[in-house]
């Protein structure tokens, strides 16, 4: 391992790769284990209806306008548990948007994305490549609002959600996007997405390059990926480095 790979391991706070043993038989990346979409909530055809009413203005909001929608937003069920919607954080003009995949109990007590443990090691993984949140960065998330008890969000779920998400990027035009973790990308790409897969070449969002890497939460629980993650983010500046050159 070379020192700076090292260097930006430690600054990632993801320690030293060589630390770590042969992987578990069993430890197969959740993100990677194709999960049947979970049928116990199902969102009203009314209110997918609405959905798609909503879908044309949304697509044309000023970030006010978007602002207070998804916070008076009632179009899924999970508006039930939140004590807030979390629409996103950071400069509304970056080159680099990460897209997570919801908020969880900090974020939602904050009202601000990526707060807790997996925001600190995104803020890591951000400094590794020289990046500060709200510094040409913004942040959000395919859901807006808590899903209970941190479960995944349902394909019902983003796909209320979505029209939201796609309007930010509307608004902020981003030179690239990072979709962090399965949920964030197949919500992006409108596919299958299996992230070791996905990982290491470049996607396409409606004509922006899109880069698939590992969710921070995951790599909390993973270690063994984070030597992945630290190719991701060499990755990820490499190819910003591109954009801004041509
Ligand atoms: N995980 C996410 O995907 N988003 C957050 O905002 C927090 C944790």
């Amino acid at each position: 391992m070379t020192r700076e790979r090292e260097q930006l391991l430690r600054e990632m706070g993801l320690g030293p790769v060589w630390k770590l043993r042969a992987r578990p038989a069993a430890a197969v990346p959740p993100e990677d284990v194709a999960v049947p979409p979970p049928a116990a909530v199902a969102v009203p055809a009314p209110e997918l209806a609405a959905v798609a009413a909503t879908a044309a203005p949304v697509a044309t909001m000023s970030w006010d306008e978007l602002a207070a929608t998804v916070a008076a937003c009632r179009l899924c069920p999970l508006c039930e548990a939140r004590k807030q919607a979390v629409l996103g954080v950071g400069d509304r003009n970056a080159d680099w948007l990460f897209v997570g995949e919801g908020p969880g109990a900090e974020e939602d007590q904050r009202g601000e994305p990526f707060f807790g443990q997996a925001g600190k090691l995104l803020d890591n993984m951000l400094a590794a490549i020289g990046l500060k949140r709200g510094q040409d960065v913004y942040i959000a998330n395919a859901v807006k609002c808590r899903p209970p008890e941190n479960r995944t969000p349902t394909p019902e779920e983003t796909a209320t959600c979505r029209p939201y998400l796609e309007r930010q990027i509307e608004l902020i035009q981003p030179k690239l996007i990072v979709a962090l973790g399965r949920p964030a990308a197949q919500t992006l790409l409108q596919s299958e997405v299996k992230i070791g897969a996905a990982r290491g070449r470049l996607h396409d969002y409606r004509g922006i390059p899109l880069i698939v890497t590992y969710h921070p939460a995951y790599l909390l629980r993973t270690l063994l990926d984070k030597a992945k993650a630290w190719e991701d983010l060499c990755f990820m500046r490499r190819t910003m480095k591109t954009l801004k050159e041509s």
